[in-house]
């Protein structure tokens, strides 16, 4: 027996979770979140919110209380520093990294931001649960997908209690994570055949380091050394850092380093005054599933895409497939999207967390060896850090200034329209002779549906064409030209 319907089930209450949910609010679908655990914000990992992603909060009107609610203020300088150690030679600098100065820029509407993922979360969750259709439950897990013609049955089991009840939807997105129970449910396998990266992170107290350190403030200082290469970087103006060591060796016991020896080596201050709060280590993988979707259920973020975190990826990535699935979805629940709508979310998504990943692959470079070239190395050329043995760097300042993302949008890579199937569909008719006739052609031919958007000329240089959400979903035709294609 059915307990409850909704449209949209999601699974998971992460970034990505919580970022369908308001988009899927923002249009009026209903949606129930459930999340196993008992509150957002557990992990204090994702510290760089890129300028896509703002923009997306931006739309959602959150992006000032984001600005409003980090622990480091929007004038703290995005600068991302390459030194040996805190107090060692310095080897490169990037400043307003990710473009996140607050300064008007013409190509985008929001700065990046340096803010701790919690902050973020706990931002969206404060915004999904504001909107009148979206309820979140946490304490609540998925634990049984089962779907047919009409829909999807899922069993929802109460964390303390045990007891289960069912909810039949609709549609239903996986945004669990890395150990996704939906991507088991629909059989998808994750792909890859780059090495596992171990990496150890560290979120300590040191009221002292930023008087110590002499390379000026920054958002992120890639420690480039022999002994403990490492990232560092503020969690709030108060002391709170985070470090993370890139490089644990494969034979080395997470639980026999000791954390404070190891700042202390890795920053080169060896008499700093370190309280740890949390110490976690984590394997970063770069793993990709062999689909995205089956009949009714989806996949969001980590669920379908894993990437070592150099350049500040993941999530951005995750809230980007949140945008794209969370407008398709509500599309096909309105009667506006037709049959072929909702397979473009693997087509446009994949070829994007393809490249993003190789990207983040290429990032992995300055902080720490390949593990076949540490393999390579003789073993009198590996340091021996307190209780474990740590990997020689490769960098070298070529390397550092080599660094692509320090420069990126957050768009992350530019995302060519050539990449969607969507775009590529539309072949301008040379029989048009009006705008209005070409957009519904090209939106039929997109979406499968038989409704054509609204259609109006800009400047006399294209045509601009509105499928009817009311929510700002604009297709774009331009004329083609030597520089860009016909459709953007
Ligand atoms: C050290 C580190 C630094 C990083 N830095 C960045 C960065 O700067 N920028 C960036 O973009 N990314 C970064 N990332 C990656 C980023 O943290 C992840 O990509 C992001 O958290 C993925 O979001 P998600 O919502 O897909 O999954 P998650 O954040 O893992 O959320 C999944 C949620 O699903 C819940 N869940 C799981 N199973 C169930 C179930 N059966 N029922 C109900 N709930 C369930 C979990 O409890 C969890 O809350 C970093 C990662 C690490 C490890």
């Amino acid at each position: 027996m059915t307990d409850e319907t909704v449209d949209v089930l999601v699974a998971g209450a992460g970034p990505v979770g919580l970022s369908l949910a308001i988009e899927l609010g923002h249009r009026g679908i209903g949606c129930l979140v459930v999340e196993r655990n008992d509150r957002v914000g557990y992990s204090p990992r994702a510290k760089t919110t890129n300028v896509r992603t703002r923009e997306h909060l931006r739309r959602w009107g959150i992006a000032d209380a984001l600005r409003q609610a980090s622990p480091i203020p929007p004038d703290y300088p995005p600068n991302v520093v390459f030194a040996t150690r805190m107090n060692g030679p310095l080897l490169a600098r990037f400043e307003n990294a990710m473009h996140g100065r607050r300064e008007r820029n013409e190509l985008f509407s929001e700065e990046g931001q340096w803010v701790p993922q919690y902050t973020l979360e706990e931002v969206l969750r404060a915004h999904a649960v504001s909107l009148p259709s979206v309820r979140i439950e946490f304490g609540h897990a998925l634990s049984g997908v089962e779907q047919d013609e009409g829909g999807v049955t899922a069993q929802v089991r109460h964390v303390q209690t045990g007891d289960s009840r069912t909810v039949r939807s609709r549609y239903l997105v996986g945004a669990d994570g890395a150990r996704s129970f939906v991507r088991d449910a629909i059989g998808a396998r994750m792909q890859g055949d780059a090495p596992a990266l171990k990496n150890y992170s560290i979120i300590f107290r040191a009221p002292d380091l930023a008087a110590r350190q002499v390379h000026g403030e920054a958002i992120m200082y890639w420690l480039v050394n022999a002994d403990v290469p490492a990232l560092l970087g503020p969690m709030d103006r108060h002391g709170l850092w985070f470090f993370m060591a890139t490089k644990l060796a494969n034979d080395v016991d997470p639980a026999s380093v000791d954390p404070v020896a190891l700042i202390r080596r890795g920053t080169g201050l060896a008499d700093l005054d370190i309280e740890v709060v949390r110490a976690d280590p984590w394997v970063a993988h770069s793993l990709i599933a062999d689909t995205y979707s089956k009949g009714r259920l989806f996949l969001a973020g980590d669920a379908c895409h894993l990437h070592p975190p150099f350049g500040g990826f993941g999530m951005n990535m995750g809230i980007g497939d949140a945008v794209d699935l969370g407008w398709k979805l509500a599309a096909v629940i309105k009667g506006w999207g037709g049959p072929k709508l909702l397979p473009s979310y693997q087509q446009e998504r994949r070829p994007v967390h393809e490249r993003v990943i190789n990207e983040a692959m290429i990032n992995t470079r300055p902080s720490a060896t390949s593990s076949s070239a540490r393999r390579s190395r003789p073993p009198a050329r590996r340091a021996t850090a307190h209780g474990g043995r740590w990997a020689p760097p490769s960098s070298t300042p070529r390397a550092a200034s080599s660094t692509p993302w320090a420069s990126s949008w957050g768009i992350v890579i530019p995302i060519r329209p050539s990449w969607s199937p969507m775009a590529r569909r539309h072949r301008p008719s040379t029989r048009s002779t009006t705008s209005r006739p070409r957009c519904r052609d090209a939106w039929r031919r997109i979406s499968g549906s038989r409704m054509g958007p609204r259609s109006t000329t800009i400047s006399g240089r294209g045509t601009r064409c509105w499928p009817p959400t009311g929510q700002g979903t604009t297709l774009t035709h331009l004329p083609p030209t030597p520089r860009h294609g016909g459709c953007r």
